[in-house]
């Protein structure tokens, strides 16, 4: 059985089933697989006939074998991934894979409705019920509410700042329901985020069971190799054959399931990690010094605002390194074999909006910003290194163009189509704000009455 340790090492080893239920780990690390069971390249060709679903199962029992039986394995990805993925082939060897088509379109679908199902099982085996808490200031909340909205076992509590979310990200929150709360807050993100770490520090609210879902919990992450497969399998013409990714990269959850894929004997060439003006990343690859931004910086790709992306703890880990939650390195990682496997180029808000002007210009399809700056990172790592052009290449469309209408239009003067799982939930009635939170005890009373 596939065990789990701290990337801070300071806490014993667990199976899946405590590292996905305890989420983050008692000593601040991360998560992190002992031992990355591979696939052989034959097997990875010969998933160019399976499905979605069927690719999901042959990449998720290879390492939840002896920790989810199969058939309850089969029915989680069954209900999580019941919707489309895309490929289309842009130029005659690069690729845009949408995996914007789910619930909320954005890929934190694929990780997101897979862990909620995963939780349910676990939990039923051991009859507990969690209450899951989440700040949000705009995406992760949506995707979180619907992919765990009619779970049995679990509630879920998003806070959302009021006045800073467009309509259409408060209507993926406050129409579901049922076990699912959606609370408005007259303030910015970061007073949500307060609210709820306090509210995880809080020893009366421990009876509760309280959890998380972001992208720190592994239950989250590894679902997130499945798109690799299944995109590098659309587009290869024989076994072993060799592919570039690039990564749209915030908290770095994608580029660390692509890694992951690759030690799963994924063959790919090179990942293109692709952030915004948060360059962090890029900036500690070419100096091998890592500065923290603080305050992130605001940018067109917001959901890559992020300054310490969390998950960097386990790049460095898969290179044999160690950084800390709060950036400190206490080990350098193999930075020969990091740099041969991943480049990260910045791209600014400027060439993130041209890009989106050319990218309709030239192919009559429309971008938005999170798969622009992909896009553009991977203009440049091909201007720099033609002699690799007969390399095919994926970049991931994490989101929907018809998230970011008023930036498009303004762009390219044509108003993206609205995607069906958008459609309804704008029609859908919104369940009123429960109740009104000035502080932060408002919030534990009202933790308290509603269960
Ligand atoms: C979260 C998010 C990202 C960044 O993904 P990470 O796994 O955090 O690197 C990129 N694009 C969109 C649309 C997102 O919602």
């Amino acid at each position: 059985m596939i065990k789990f340790h701290s990337t801070n090492y300071n806490t014993p080893d667990v199976d899946f089933k405590t590292a996905v239920l305890k989420g983050q780990a008692l000593d601040k690390g991360l998560y992190m697989l002992n031992k990355i069971p591979a696939i052989e390249h034959q097997e990875i060709f010969s998933f160019k006939d399976l499905s979605l679903q069927e690719i999901a199962f042959q990449v998720l029992i290879k390492i939840l074998k002896e920790q989810i039986p199969e058939q309850a394995l089969r029915n989680i990805i069954h209900n999580a991934l019941n919707f489309e993925i895309g490929l289309k082939k842009i130029e005659k060897f690069d690729y845009l894979c949408y995996l914007s088509k789910g619930p909320t379109c954005s890929f934190k679908d694929f990780g997101a409705r897979v862990l909620a199902r995963i939780m349910e099982y676990f939990l039923s085996i051991e009859d507990k019920e969690i209450i899951i808490l989440t700040a949000t200031s705009g995406d992760t909340g949506g995707a979180v509410a619907q992919a765990f909205h009619e779970m049995s076992r679990i509630k879920v509590v998003v806070l959302y700042p009021k006045e800073e979310i467009s309509e259409l990200q408060r209507k993926q929150m406050t129409t579901l329901g049922k076990n699912v709360t959606a609370i408005g807050i007259n303030g910015k993100f970061d007073d949500c985020q307060k609210i709820i770490k306090t509210a995880f520090a809080d020893k009366d609210l421990q009876v509760y069971n309280l959890s998380s879902a972001n992208s720190i919990n592994i239950g989250r992450l590894i679902p997130q190799t499945i798109y690799y497969f299944w995109s590098y399998s659309r587009i290869i013409e024989r076994p072993n054959e060799k592919v570039v990714f690039s990564v749209p990269s915030g908290n770095f959850g994608n580029l660390t399931a692509g890694i992951i894929a690759s030690r799963m004997e994924l063959p790919v060439d090179k990942f293109v990690s692709a952030v915004n003006e948060n360059d962090e990343f890029p900036k500690f690859l070419s100096s091998g010094i890592y500065t923290k931004i603080e305050p992130s910086r605001n940018c067109l790709s917001s959901a890559m605002n992020v300054g310490n992306p969390s998950n960097l703890a386990r790049i460095f880990d898969l290179y044999g390194g160690q950084i800390d939650e709060n950036g400190t390195i206490l080990k350098n990682p193999n930075m020969e074999k990091l740099k041969a496997s991943i480049i990260s180029y910045s791209v600014s808000d400027n060439l993130t909006r041209e890009t989106i002007i050319d990218f309709y210009r030239r192919y009559k399809k429309i971008i938005e910003p999170h798969g622009a700056v992909g896009w553009a990172a991977l203009q440049i790592y091909r201007n720099n290194y033609s002699s690799q052009k007969q390399i095919k290449s994926i970049t991931f469309e994490t989101a929907d163009p018809a998230k970011f209408p008023d930036e498009i239009i303004s762009l390219i003067k044509v108003k993206p189509k609205l995607p069906n799982a958008l459609k309804i939930i704008q029609n859908k009635k919104e369940f009123p704000n429960p109740i009104d939170i000035t502080e932060y005890e408002d919030f534990k009373l009202f933790i308290n009455n509603y269960l």
